[in-house]
């Protein structure tokens, strides 16, 4: 069978077990396959061999039964970054590509700046970051060591130095950084308890610390700002999109200036930023 009526046949049955973009992921799940990309999937002619079709069978198979596709690709793109992704690590969002760039925003016209990402998981947001701005010493922390080992591991492959440290919050970052740190950036867990049960299996299959948390790093980096951050140095992070008053009035409570709520590609309440008095 050619590729072509392989996909055609394994979209049929994603959707049928009511996969969304069956045929996206049809053709990404082959291409892993076949350790080719999509295009390099419609010019082969030659059937799979048996072990292939074997692998290709069980991949469908865990994607029918709620893995999300990035934990069998074992890839995400982030902007122009391609991520390695894998289970026990959060996969970065679009939404978050929308606060990595309001992040960077607030280090222009700042030469040599130091950048902080809290709980950076795969390190997209600090990746991201280090690749637009060479001249930015760049830090990054996360509870899970899985997440610690796979940002180092996806710094490495990218060629891009950041450092970045298992702990919570900010405690692993060196103390000589308080009151010198230009950016604090977080897409910390930010939902409640009560929606985990609802959320669909795909989202279920990602760490439940790294989803649930309500408001309470949000808080923590609020607290921390005034004694980490530079003069004019920025706190930004991402909210669900009930949160921006709460985490508005929180940002406004600590002092911290110019505070603004920015929205998502579809209009939800996504980003609080805020800076220090300069
Ligand atoms: N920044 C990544 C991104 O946007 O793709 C991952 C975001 S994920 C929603 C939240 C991350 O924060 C998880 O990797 C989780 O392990 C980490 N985390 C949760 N609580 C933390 C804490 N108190 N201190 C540091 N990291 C934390
Ligand atoms: N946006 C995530 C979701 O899809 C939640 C992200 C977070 O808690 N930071 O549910």
């Amino acid at each position: 069978m050619r590729p072509s009526e392989v996909i055609r046949r394994s979209t049929d049955y994603l959707e049928r077990h009511g996969v969304e973009s069956p045929r996206e992921n049809a053709e990404a799940i082959l291409a892993q396959c076949l350790g080719t990309d999509r295009a390099g999937l419609y010019a082969r002619r030659e059937g799979l061999d048996q072990t292939t079709a074997r692998r290709f069978g069980r991949a469908l198979c865990r994607r029918c039964s709620g893995t999300p596709l990035q934990y069998i690709t074992g890839e995400q793109q982030f902007l122009d970054l391609r991520l390695t992704v894998g289970r026990g690590v959060f996969i970065p969002r679009p939404e978050t590509e929308g606060l990595v760039l309001a992040a960077l925003e607030t280090l222009e016209g700042v030469p040599d700046p130091v950048a902080v990402d809290v709980g950076t998981g795969s390190g997209a947001i600090a990746l991201f970051l280090k690749h637009r701005r060479r001249d930015a010493q760049v830090f990054a922390t996360d509870t899970s060591a899985e997440a610690v080992d796979l940002a180092r591991s996806n710094a490495r492959r990218l060629g891009l130095d950041v450092d970045v440290r298992v702990g919570n919050i900010l405690d692993p970052i060196p103390k000589a950084l308080r009151g010198r740190v230009s950016l604090l950036v977080s897409n910390p867990p930010y939902l409640a308890a009560g929606e985990y049960d609802s959320l669909p299996p795909e989202v279920r299959a990602e760490p439940y610390e790294a989803l649930v948390g309500g408001t309470g790093v949000h808080r923590s980096l609020v607290l921390a700002a005034s004694e980490w951050l530079a003069p004019s140095g920025w706190l930004v992070v991402e909210i669900g999109e009930t949160q921006g008053r709460e985490v508005s009035g929180a940002f406004r409570r600590a002092s911290l200036q110019d505070v603004e709520v920015l929205p998502d590609l579809a209009s939800r309440d996504r980003v609080v930023r805020g800076r220090l008095p300069g």
